[in-house]
């Protein structure tokens, strides 16, 4: 009988005779877990903001300490491609292509290789490489957009749509103005602005600090920050590109347009053609996630966010497969894991 547990736990737990692992917690958990953090969004640092100590990659950790997003004394540093020893499990660490320093976690238990992806993307972008997959037993997949309907074009005709857009309103003497995540697609697109056009690109106080993390790992990132006074000024003569996240409003008060880049554009675009939005994702979209699925080759998927269910239906109706949203861990599992080491 196999020994090793797999469900949901406060995060996606895995439970072997001797240890516990916790992947992305939004708990602080017990001591005797060992929790492992895939990247530095918010919703797979839950459990690092409420005091957990986690393993997290040097990238990760200079994004999060960059942007005081937490304090992360005790935490461990991974590297890509380190191996690890948690007691009896081995973990191995593997880029995920999603944002800087995002981690896909390859978890070697006394009688089963599992596979945690983490957000994915398996793609080249401007500013991330492509993930690979992992050969494993048993998959956990991240499903944001497991449906067909979210199949994505390729980046670069996506960058063509956002120069010409840019430049369009350039022109008009319209400030385009990009309302995006902070971390990963405000980098994304300050790079594809800074490859393909001189227009001078200005940031918001919060995406700037991501960028400084960037920049340290070695991604070009060319930005003028909007509390500069040359930031100021290229602002009033309406000649840049301005960058903000999306939960904030436009310091701008008149003569500019908002885009946003998303994969939700895909459908979004379909039923709301007035406001512009990009389908540039740094996740995979449902054509890769089958690709992933079809390469790692696992026996058994456990399917997390998004269209995890959909995800699931469509894999095991068209290939038989074994899947499963992942679901809680069983009472008396996690009665017997606690009171062990409690
Ligand atoms: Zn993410």
């Amino acid at each position: 009988m196999i020994k090793t547990k797999v469900g949901w736990h406060g995060g996606v737990t895995i439970v072997t005779e001797k240890d516990v692992i916790r992947l992305d917690p939004n708990i602080k958990g017990h001591n005797y877990v060992v929790n492992l953090i895939s990247h530095a969004h918010g919703d797979h640092i839950v459990g690092l903001k409420k005091g957990a100590i986690g393993h997290i990659t040097a990238e990760t950790k200079d994004i999060l300490s960059y942007s005081g997003i937490c304090r992360l004394k005790d935490s461990e540093v991974l590297k890509y491609d380190e191996e690890i020893n948690i007691g009896d499990i081995k973990v191995t660490i593997h880029n995920a292509g999603h944002v800087l320093g995002s981690a896909q976690f390859e978890i070697q238990t006394p009688e089963l290789l599992i596979g945690y992806t983490g957000d994915i993307n398996c793609r080249d972008m401007m500013t991330t490489t492509a993930a690979k997959p992992i050969d494993c037993d048993v998959l956990i997949l991240e499903t944001t957009y497991g449906t067909p309907i979210y199949t994505f074009p390729s980046p670069e005709e996506t960058y063509i749509e956002i120069v010409n857009w840019v430049i369009r309103n350039i022109r008009k003497k319209i400030i385009p103005v990009f309302k995006v995540y902070s971390t990963g697609k405000a980098q994304e697109i300050i790079r594809v602005i800074n490859e393909f056009t001189t227009i001078p690109v200005i940031t918001h106080p919060s995406i700037s600090k991501v960028c400084e993390a960037y920049v340290k790992n070695g991604i070009k990132q060319k930005y003028i920050e909007s509390t500069h006074e040359e930031g100021k000024e290229l602002i009033k003569n309406q000649q840049c590109v301005y960058v903000m996240p999306t939960n904030k409003e436009s310091i701008l008060e008149k003569n500019y347009s908002i885009a946003y880049a998303t994969g939700w554009a895909v459908k979004y675009n379909s039923i709301n053609s007035n406001v512009k939005s990009f389908p540039l994702s740094n996740h995979a979209d449902f054509n890769q996630l089958l690709n992933y699925v079809e390469q790692a080759k696992p026996k058994k998927i456990y399917t997390i966010h998004g269209f995890k269910e959909n995800f699931v239906k469509y894999l095991n109706k068209k290939f038989g497969a074994n899947a499963q949203p992942i679901a809680p861990l069983g009472q008396t599992i996690l009665r017997d894991f606690i009171s062990a080491r409690d």
